[in-house]
């Protein structure tokens, strides 16, 4: 089963080339549990990445309202970075919003994502970045529902939703 992978994988996080996660073939970087800081060169994204991830990620691009596949999807599980892997959101902060982006209240960690300060189109916003490897995510609000009040808009593309039965160890 998936889950005894898991485990061992843990301890084995220096060679990343045989423990592929099979779903990201091509990027040997992916991982929910790996929380090694990356710092790979834009070339090195671009091979790994589908390009609608990469465009979003690296080149904080935005995808339209309400196209996304998250924007109203209410799923018990978790989100994660779907550039590297890093776990992101649980499913019970997220709440509806109408501004056509998935959008939730906190992150898993504190560390989960980094802010930056973005004034590009004449606006003054928090970018919202991976905390593990920097990709692009969305930005955020403070009008958000109790009891952060906090709005993480983030774009669906640059997230990757596991329902719970996937990742729950069967007792
Ligand atoms: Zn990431």
């Amino acid at each position: 089963m998936a889950t005894c992978c898991l485990l061992s994988c843990q301890s084995t996080s220096t060679k990343s080339q045989n423990m592929t996660d099979p779903k990201h073939p091509n990027n040997p970087y992916y991982s929910h549990t790996d929380t090694t800081l990356l710092n790979l060169p834009d070339a090195t994204w671009k091979k790994i990445l589908p390009n609608e991830v990469y465009q979003i990620a690296r080149n904080k691009d935005t995808e339209r309202p309400f196209t996304g596949k998250y924007y109203n999807y209410e799923g018990i599980g978790t989100y994660y970075c779907a550039a590297c892997g890093n776990t992101l959101f649980r499913s019970d902060s997220k709440f509806s919003s109408t501004c056509g982006w998935p959008s939730f209240f906190e992150t898993t960690r504190k560390n989960s994502v980094l802010y930056k300060s973005d004034t590009s189109f004449g606006m003054e916003r928090t970018e919202v970045l991976c905390g593990r490897c920097n990709a692009h995510l969305g930005h955020l609000f403070d009008d958000g529902p109790p009891p952060t009040g906090k709005r993480y808009c983030m774009n669906s593309v640059v997230l990757e939703f596991e329902p719970d039965e996937n990742t729950k160890t069967k007792q």
